[in-house]
């Protein structure tokens, strides 16, 4: 299989695309390290690997705090004797209010997720990665990392910092064998978007057909849309692919 022999490990993989991701590098051969700051739907995860005959172990993880991420790392390093690829894809949306009307912590806190969470994951990740003489760092950021939108301001300015941080890293350490890579997700149906739609004035449904209008396709996407393309440059079939950004999104950055 693609990925027989490597060690991946998730950031925030309990629930939506991170979920769908660790099943499918699972699926591809890997052994998968399933970290999620909610410990139980970590934990499901990885039941649901070794269920399906995969090798999986999970932590607990809040990636905004940069010991913990050192630590868990460094123990996912020793579980299974090295890390090869690393999946920075925790991530909040945030408030959604105009600039003006969010406070100074409500937009810390989606950066201290967002963007700081990547940088303390990459950190720790990249001893590891040097050691396995190279390896694969996926980054989530979005459609709103590629264009504007009149909504989300802290999300939209933290996935505009993640897709340059994978730019600026992937020059940092191409000589070394570590590739690093943006993926840009459309609207995909997951907890996520589910509390955005919750919390929108005209109800769920009429909000998911809002979205799925704004897709050229006619539909958002689905998790294993994303876990796709997160395999892809996961694997050696990515070994020249660094510095780019993967668009997923049904057609909507295409207009
Ligand atoms: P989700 O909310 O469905 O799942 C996110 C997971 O991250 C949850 O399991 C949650 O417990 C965990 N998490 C939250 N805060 C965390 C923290 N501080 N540390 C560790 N884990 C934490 O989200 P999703 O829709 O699957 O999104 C995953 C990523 O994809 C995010 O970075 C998001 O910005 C990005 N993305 C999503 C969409 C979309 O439409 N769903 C579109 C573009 C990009």
């Amino acid at each position: 299989k693609r990925l027989d022999g490597k060690t991946c490990i998730v950031t925030g993989g309990g629930n939506g695309i991170g979920k769908a991701t660790c099943l499918r590098l699972a699926d591809e051969g890997a052994r998968v390290a399933v970290t999620d700051i909610d410990e139980g739907d970590a934990k499901s995860v990885c039941k649901e690997i070794t269920a399906q005959g995969g090798t999986a172990d999970s932590w607990p993880l809040d990636v905004a705090d940069a010991d913990t991420v050192r630590q868990v790392f460094d123990a996912a390093a020793d579980r299974f004797g090295q890390i090869d690829v690393v999946v920075n894809n925790a991530g909040i949306s945030g408030v959604n209010r105009p600039t003006h009307e969010i406070s100074e912590e409500e937009w810390r806190k989606v950066i201290d997720i967002n963007v700081n969470g990547v940088f303390y994951c990459t950190k720790a990740a990249i001893p590891h990665l040097k050691k396995a003489n190279g390896g694969s760092i996926v980054n989530l950021s979005s459609i709103y990392g590629l264009v504007g939108a009149p909504d989300l301001p802290p999300y939209h300015a933290s996935k505009g910092a993640v897709r340059l941080m994978s730019k600026t890293d992937a020059l940092l350490y191409a000589r070394e064998g570590i590739r690093v890579n943006s993926v840009h997700p459309g609207f995909i149906w997951t907890p996520l978007v589910e509390g955005l739609a919750k919390s929108s004035e005209e109800g769920v449904e009429a909000f998911r057909k809002g979205l799925d209008d704004l897709h050229p396709i006619g539909h958002v996407g689905e998790p294993e849309d994303i876990a796709a393309g997160i395999a892809y440059l996961a694997s050696d079939d990515a070994k020249f692919v660094t510095g780019s950004e993967l668009v997923i999104d049904g057609g909507y950055t295409a207009r």
